[in-house]
Formats: C-alpha cells, structure tokens, sequence
C-alpha cells in the first residue's frame, strides 16, 4: 500500500529521511503517526526509525541533540525543527514484567517492528508513502481491532504495562480489543501491580480522554483489571457508573480525573488521598479538589460569585465537562459560566491595592488586620460591592478600620 497525500506534518521531515537513504541506511516512520494518518485522525507527532546507529546518524547530521542515547534516540535538527529518530533495536530481559533489561541496535526494520505492542502500531512507513506491514495490522486497522503483535501471555508478561496500553487505544481509537488478546488481559492483570504507578496513570488519562471511554472502562471491568490500579481495587460499581456515561469526551485532565473521583464518589477532601496514589502533580491534584469542592456546592445549589472565584476558568470548565457527562445542571452550569466570566477580577493579583499601599495610605501596620483588610477587599471586589480601584479600596479599608473588628 502506498499513501499518497500524506498530511502536511510529514512534509518536512521528508528530506531528512531521504538523506539517511542517501548515506546507505533505512528510515520510516512508524507507530502512531502511520496508525493516525492511515485513519485519518489528528497527528500530534512523528516518530521516525533507522537502520543507523547513533553515530552514524551524528555522523550525516551537523546539528544533533542526545535526547536519550543510550537507547537509541537521537534529535536532528533542521530548518529550525527537531526530529527525533531510534535506530532499530530489539529489547530483552524484562525479568520484572517492565523495563527490559537489554536494549540491542539492530539493522533490521522487522526486528524492531516485533518488539511493538499492537499490530496497529506496529506499521512503518517510507518517506514515499509506502506502507510495510508485517504483521497485518492494515487488515486489523480496517477491522478495528487491538491486537498483540505475537503471543499475548508473553508480551504481556515482558511488559505488563501493554494491558493498559490495550484498554487505551480501545478508548481512544474507538476499537475492539481482540478476543486472544483481552483473554491475555484477564489472565495477567495482576501483573500491572508491578508497572511504575506513573507509567500507569499516563494510560488511564489518555484512556478517560478518548473517544469512547466506556469501552476501555468495559475492557478494565471485563478483564479485571482495574483491581490492580491504585485506589480502584472493589470499584466495580463506581467505574460502571462512569462507564454508563453517555456525554463524553472529555477534553482536559483535570476533568479526566474529576470525573472519575466524581463516579466513585470519593469526597473532596480525600480527593488528594486517592489521587495522591495515582503520583498526579500537585497542582493537578488541587485543580481536581476545586472541582469536586465546587460540584459540592453545585448540587446543593449554593453558587455564589465568591465560590466561582475560587473555582478559576480552567477548573470551572471541567466542572461544567462533568456536570454534562452526568447529566445535571446543564443549564445552571452554562450561567454559572457567563457569571464568572463577568466577575470584575479572576485572580487576586487583579486587586487594585495592596500591602504596600495600605501602609502608606492607612494606619494599618503589617499584620494579621491587615491580611483581613485584604482579603475582605477582595471577597466585596469579586460580590460586586466595591470597585476595583484604589480610591474605592481605600475608602472601603478606612470603614473596616473604623468599624473596629478587625
Ligand atoms: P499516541 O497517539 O497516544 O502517542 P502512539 O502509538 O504514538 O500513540 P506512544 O506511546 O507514543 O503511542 O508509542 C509510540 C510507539 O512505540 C507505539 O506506536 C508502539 O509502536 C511503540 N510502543 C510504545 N510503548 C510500547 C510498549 N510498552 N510496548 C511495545 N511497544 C510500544
Ligand atoms: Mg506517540
């Protein structure tokens, strides 16, 4: 098969491909980026593979960079772009179901191409357009079908993470998991415990950003293996209800993980607890506490300007993600919106005074009365009850001061 057209991204990557041909080596393009465009979904990236070694690849280049030599990776950079290129390598060991203990270069495309996970992803691609496919992944592309390249139990068992892997592309392709391949799944679920919590929770997120979610979420429940994902052990109901969902996608991963905590029912304030597990970033895991702090409120119908500022835009759009895919306060959402988009402030660096202005203007000192001036500054500019302007928080600081309850 030969692609004719090949979409814009590729263009430019063209010509380096053809000078590693010039210089007597193989190149293509392979994984995702072949999978994507033979689908005609969006392309985030190239990848590209080589019969070159580092060296040689160093050695055609002028302007390289070592993203990761060791195994094989290197970065040529060309008109001002960067493109990273592996040489061929098979992989052994693998004597802890992750990481294999040997990476080996070889010149070989099809040795390179065994060692990827789905026959899907295992296409390579000239820099003409023409397709090698060796493992039928054309045949299953069209079939829509998830399938290990190989025996199932084994690749599973050299990287248990492939699981994961298996029940994301079925979300975020829209794809069935073939039956020899899910039957691989449920036999060596357990296996996933075993897989860095980090590798794990990069799938999970793809998967809840996918096209079709409930059907990776079936495969975990089908298979079992979410009983090995941190937190999710006995949470068959709570994953079926997100998977009943019908309003999806979702588009960031703050509402990707606001969702899931939401179906599961955990509480904002063990929201850390869980998500900790997951190792999400700190800001992550409090951008997902404002959400469900805010969902809180919402169900109880207690929205007021003061809530909607401390939600922020980012999180207020995930809250609202949620609120659609589980079906309430559509509407109320939508409002709350516009509200917050009409608050005179967003962030409190907005607030036309501060510490340095009171000082000078106020008789206030540096202090606890102080920090209260500013914060019910803030709290009257964000209701709407005070200006933002500094001769309206002056005045306004003067009545708190002479009010005395500071
Ligand atoms: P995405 O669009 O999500 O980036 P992708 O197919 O490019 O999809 P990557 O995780 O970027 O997925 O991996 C690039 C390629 O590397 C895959 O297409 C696959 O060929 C191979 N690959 C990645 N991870 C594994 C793995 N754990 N085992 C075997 N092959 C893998
Ligand atoms: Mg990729």
């Amino acid at each position: 098969m030969r692609l004719t057209n090949l979409p814009a991204i590729f263009e430019p990557a063209r010509p380096v491909l053809q000078r590693i041909e010039q210089a007597g080596y193989e190149a293509y393009f392979v994984g995702g980026c072949v999978r994507d465009t033979i689908l005609g979904d969006h392309i985030h990236d190239i990848d590209i593979a080589t019969s070159a070694y580092p060296s040689e690849i160093k050695q055609i280049f002028k302007r390289t960079v070592d993203t990761g030599i060791e195994h094989g990776t290197v970065m040529i950079l060309d008109h001002g772009k960067g493109y990273e290129t592996t040489t061929f390598r098979t992989e052994s060991g693998y004597q802890d179901f992750r990481r294999p203990d040997h990476v080996t270069f070889v010149r070989s495309l099809s040795e390179d191409l065994k060692r990827r996970d789905f026959t899907i992803n295992a296409l390579a691609m000239k820099e003409n357009g023409e397709v090698i496919d060796l493992f039928d992944g054309l045949s299953d592309l069209k079939k829509h079908l998830i399938k290990a390249v190989g025996d199932p139990e084994a690749r599973f068992h050299e990287d248990a993470l492939r699981m994961m892997r298996a029940v994301r592309f079925a979300s975020k392709l829209d794809f069935d998991i073939d039956p020899q391949t899910l039957q691989g799944v449920t036999d060596n679920a357990s296996l996933l415990s075993k897989i860095a919590v980090e590798r794990t929770q990069v799938e999970m997120e793809k998967l809840l950003l996918g096209q079709n979610p409930p059907r990776g979420l079936h495969a975990m429940l089908s298979t079992g293996l979410y009983q090995y994902c941190p937190e999710l052990e006995g949470q068959a109901e709570g994953l079926q209800r997100l998977a009943d969902c019908n309003h999806w996608p979702l588009t960031s991963n703050i509402a990707a993980w606001s969702a899931l905590l939401y179906a599961l029912q955990v509480p904002a304030d063990q929201s850390t607890h869980f998500l900790r597990q997951w190792k999400l970033s700190n800001d992550l895991m409090s951008s997902v506490k404002s959400v469900l702090v805010f969902l809180g409120h919402a169900a109880k119908n207690q929205v007021d300007t003061w809530t909607l500022f401390q939600c922020g835009r980012n999180n207020l759009q995930a809250a609202a993600e949620v609120a659609i895919l589980f079906d309430f306060a559509k509407e109320q959402m939508q409002e709350w919106q516009n509200d917050y988009a009409k608050l005179a402030i967003h962030d409190r660096h907005e607030l036309a005074v501060n510490g340095g202005q009171l000082l000078k203007e106020t008789p206030l000192k540096p202090g606890p009365a102080m920090g209260k001036v500013l914060e019910q500054s803030l709290r009257a500019v964000v209701a709407g009850k005070v200006a933002n302007s500094l001769p309206a928080l002056l005045k306004y600081s003067e009545q708190l001061i002479n009010q005395g309850d500071l």
